[in-house]
């Protein structure tokens, strides 16, 4: 899952409007912003297996730090605690640690039963989602629309960049999500993890368009 997890943060906005879009892309996708530097330093790991599943070609073989259950609800807690400590609004920094925790369910929902319970652990759940490329791509779809209506719900521009930026994001991440579907399978871990830190990008500019919006 890809664009589901930037749409659940979309949609976010609508319960904490006065949270920058920046930190709830922050949340929901900490996880996978994490997995290509643990991948990179070699604590993690991926394979390349084409026909793995019909939509990703992608083997996560060893990921525990970023995606067990209960490092997930680690990284949510202690992300909702660095938020507690600096704004002290305990709602909303116990919104933003769910959201870090939606990242684990979405991908329970779509991943093969490759996700572990804790570090070390034997058990590997996932329902599977990804062997259908019609209901994977359907789902995701639909989650995109309904985070882009929930966020333009929520918020107005304040200007002209505030519309362009918008809607430049939402067109960027779309095509994005395309060209990973259709494209061919990347060639090595190191070029998943390279790319992968890219995503970075869509943080970065989720927090420059935000400012430019105002919560209506
Ligand atoms: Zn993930």
């Amino acid at each position: 899952m890809f664009i589901g997890h930037f749409a659940v943060g979309l949609g976010a906005k609508s319960l904490t409007p006065k949270v920058s879009l920046g930190t709830l892309f922050l949340s929901v996708q900490l996880v996978d912003l994490m997995w290509p530097t643990l991948l990179l330093l070699g604590v993690e790991h991926v394979k390349i297996a084409p026909g793995i599943t019909a939509v990703t070609p992608l083997d996560f073989v060893h990921y525990p730090v970023t995606h067990s259950l209960l490092m997930v609800l680690v990284w949510g807690s202690l992300f909702g605690l660095v938020y507690w400590s600096i704004k002290k609004d305990t709602r909303t920094a116990i919104i933003l640690g769910s959201l870090v925790l939606s990242h684990w369910l979405l991908d329970l929902i779509v991943h093969r039963p490759d996700l572990p319970l804790y570090p070390g652990g034997d058990a590997r759940l996932g329902f599977g989602l990804w062997n259908s490329w019609a209901g994977t791509i359907i789902t995701e779809s639909l989650l995109f629309v309904a985070g882009l209506y929930y966020y333009l719900k929520t918020t107005k521009a304040k200007d002209r960049i505030g519309t362009y930026a918008f809607w430049g994001l939402a067109a960027f991440m779309a095509v994005t999500y395309v060209a990973n579907l259709m494209g061919p399978p990347p060639p090595d871990e190191t070029t998943i993890a390279w790319a992968g830190h890219t995503q970075w990008l869509l943080v970065i500019w989720a927090y420059w368009l935000d400012r430019h919006r105002e919560a209506v």
